[in-house]
């Protein structure tokens, strides 16, 4: 660590990084659970020395854990050798990311056609799909489709698809166009088709992450790419958090169980995709969605920098050199078995697939419930008031996610008081 960093991090307790915390930054969040200081593997330590077991890895982010030596050596050196261009110049790291990422997002052979938009967040990511969409669309097609409990970001484009009330009303009015479906429901999404007004897109997320880790039915995506084939709409899915390994396969709709081999217009990743680096990407597979953009009509200052390409060429690198997609899926299923086994009267089930999971509770005590996991020593996310989410490292290991299995009683125990 550099002594400026060393500096700064060292010497006070949480309460005085707490208090410091509320006077310097914009009251968005909440004050913090803890003041974290250093992380490595799947744990993290907080400004008075606890350890805990990081089952949220940033919300879906650290596929690699914390300070992963590759991925820590891979943006280093890119930093050190070339940081930014800027647009107006490309970088090797930059066309190497943009070329596996298309063929990453194509279960099968990469299409000729695929093409990759690089951005710093899933957000960005999104706004780049809802203009795509208009784009697409024109002036003759302003409806885009999406979700009840979608989540898409929280820019004006991005936060249009969102459907979250608390989230949209503070900010109205919103770009037009939108509408919002009941989940789930085929029999809603073809009516909404059969409406008068053509649609020009139609934006799903394979699992809703923050609507508390919702797979879509059986069924629904394979139906919705029909559906958009038949009308002449884009079919784009948001795998920001269910993408680049999260659910064992490259991308979501590539589960079996999921998407079931379906190919969509165009796919929005970011989260994991820098193993904590920021960075994102639009990636359109048809020729029909990959040429709407002309020179001029998006663009990105950071997008795209060498850096981030870096990073994420090296999360890609550790995932198939270390076989983490093998064993995302063995972990989550091991880790869903033992929480699913649990005789706890909390414990309702599970939900979600490879290591993006939801435990469901049977009372609405999911917030009490992670407030008592902090203080076990696991972080995890209350996504909904019966749910507690879990977005741990790829590389968490059975003994460490049965730590977790093992204290989960005595944390619903708490959590019940
Ligand atoms: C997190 C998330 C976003 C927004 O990504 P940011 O990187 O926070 O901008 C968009 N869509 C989905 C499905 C997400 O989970």
């Amino acid at each position: 660590m550099s002594e400026l960093i060393a500096g700064v991090t060292q010497s006070l307790d949480q309460g005085e990084w707490t208090r410091r915390y509320t006077g310097a930054l914009m009251n968005t969040f909440g004050p913090p659970q803890r003041v974290l200081v250093r992380g490595e593997g799947c744990y993290v330590w907080d400004a008075d020395g606890n350890r805990y077991l990081d089952l949220l890895a940033g919300i879906a982010v650290n596929s690699l854990g914390h300070a992963h030596p590759t991925l820590t050596g891979a943006i280093s050196a890119q930093l050190g050798t070339l940081g930014h261009v800027s647009n107006f110049f490309a970088s090797p790291v930059q066309i190497t990311l943009a070329e596996r990422l298309t063929e990453l997002t194509c279960a099968g052979p990469r299409p000729e056609a695929a093409r990759v938009f690089l951005t710093n967040s899933g957000t960005e990511a999104m706004e780049a799909a809802v203009k795509l969409a208009r784009r697409h669309g024109g002036a003759d097609r302003p409806r885009i489709l999406a979700l009840e409990g979608a989540f898409h970001g929280r820019s004006m484009g991005a936060l249009a698809l969102t459907h979250k009330p608390a989230y949209r009303e503070p900010f109205e009015p919103l770009p037009g166009g939108v509408e919002h479906l009941p989940f789930g429901d085929l029999r809603a999404l073809e009516e909404a088709f059969a409406a008068p007004g053509q649609v020009a897109a139609l934006v799903l997320e394979p699992i809703q992450g923050e609507a508390g880790v919702r797979p879509l039915p059986a069924g629904y995506l394979a139906a919705a790419r029909e559906l958009t084939t038949a009308h002449g709409a884009l079919l784009i899915l948001d795998e920001v958090q269910t993408g680049m390994g999260r659910t064992g396969t490259w991308m979501a709709h590539h589960h079996p169980q999921v998407g079931g081999g379906i190919v969509p217009d165009a796919v929005a990743v970011a989260k994991g995709l820098g193993g904590g680096f920021p960075v994102g990407a639009l990636i359109t597979l048809t020729e029909a969605a990959a040429t709407l953009f002309q020179p001029g009509q998006h663009g990105t200052t950071f997008g795209g920098n060498p850096v981030a390409a870096a990073a994420a060429l090296a999360t890609i690198h550790v995932i198939e050199r270390d076989d983490l997609l093998t064993q995302v899926t063995s972990t989550g299923e091991h880790l869903r078995t033992a929480v699913a086994g649990s005789d706890h009267p909390l414990v309702a089930g599970v939900r979600g697939a490879g290591l993006l999971i939801a435990v469901e509770l049977a009372e609405p005590v999911a917030a009490a419930a992670a407030q008592a996991a902090l203080r076990a020593g696991f972080i995890v996310n209350p996504v909904a008031p019966d749910a507690l989410r879990l977005a741990p490292p790829y590389v968490l290991t059975t003994e460490q996610a049965d730590s977790f299995v093992a204290a989960l009683p005595q944390i619903l125990n708490e959590a019940r008081q």
